[in-house]
């Protein structure tokens, strides 16, 4: 692997990174972001702020968890991404304290299928059962959520992605946000009760967004 390319994939955990924080994802140094890149992940170190993160602080680790690259220490929620890289294809992950999805996390052990961009993960977004943060037991729960899903919840905790792309898994984060704060919301309206898709919608919507993009 190239100098080059692990700079320029370090400059985009930590612009990603950057993100979570301005989009009011997460709070001071919650959250992290990591990239793989061949057999290296980079992710971000704990309790560092991200704007004070420099060219010179890249942190790397293999897929066993060994530190290759850095001084930082790497974030402590280190086994969740390095089980997604593992068990998935994913390139990039991103995990956040979002209030609306940290919220939604402590009241279903499901997100109820308020809006058809479920299917953009994969189906109906799972809560994983709680456990304490950093923790190999929650790694296995989180992966036991993300079956045949490319994002969940993590019961009063907050939210994982991945994706091919750092973009493509943010935009998972931002979109598994809002669905929570469109479900908070339409059920916060005393009295009344949101409809939700059947199964049979999801699928249809499913099919039509992979068919997205395509000339037709
Ligand atoms: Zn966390």
């Amino acid at each position: 692997m190239t100098q080059d390319a692990i700079e320029r994939a370090w400059d985009s955990v930590v612009g990603t990174a950057r993100r979570t924080v301005t989009d009011g994802l997460v709070v001071g140094t919650s959250g992290n972001v990591s990239a793989r890149v061949g057999e290296l992940v980079l992710v971000t170190p704990s309790g560092v702020p991200y704007d004070r993160l420099t060219p010179g602080d890249v942190v790397a680790v293999d897929l066993d968890g060994t530190q290759v690259r850095g001084r930082l220490a790497p974030t402590s929620e280190l086994p969740m991404h390095l089980e997604i890289y593992r068990r998935t294809t994913a390139r990039a992950v991103v995990h956040t304290h979002a209030v609306h999805a940290t919220a939604v996390s402590t009241l279903v052990t499901e997100l109820p299928l308020i809006h058809y961009m479920a299917a953009a993960l994969g189906g109906p977004v799972r809560v994983a059962p709680y456990a304490l943060y950093g923790t190999g037991e929650l790694a296995a729960h989180m992966l036991g959520a993300l079956d045949g899903r490319t994002g969940c919840l993590l019961r009063n905790h907050g939210t994982v992605t991945y994706g091919d792309s750092l973009d493509q898994a943010y935009d998972r984060t931002s979109q598994l946000e809002w669905m929570c704060r469109v479900w908070l919301t339409a059920s916060s309206v005393p009295g009344l009760t949101p409809s939700l898709l059947s199964a049979a919608e999801l699928d249809e919507a499913a099919e039509k967004l992979r068919g997205y993009g395509r000339p037709r």
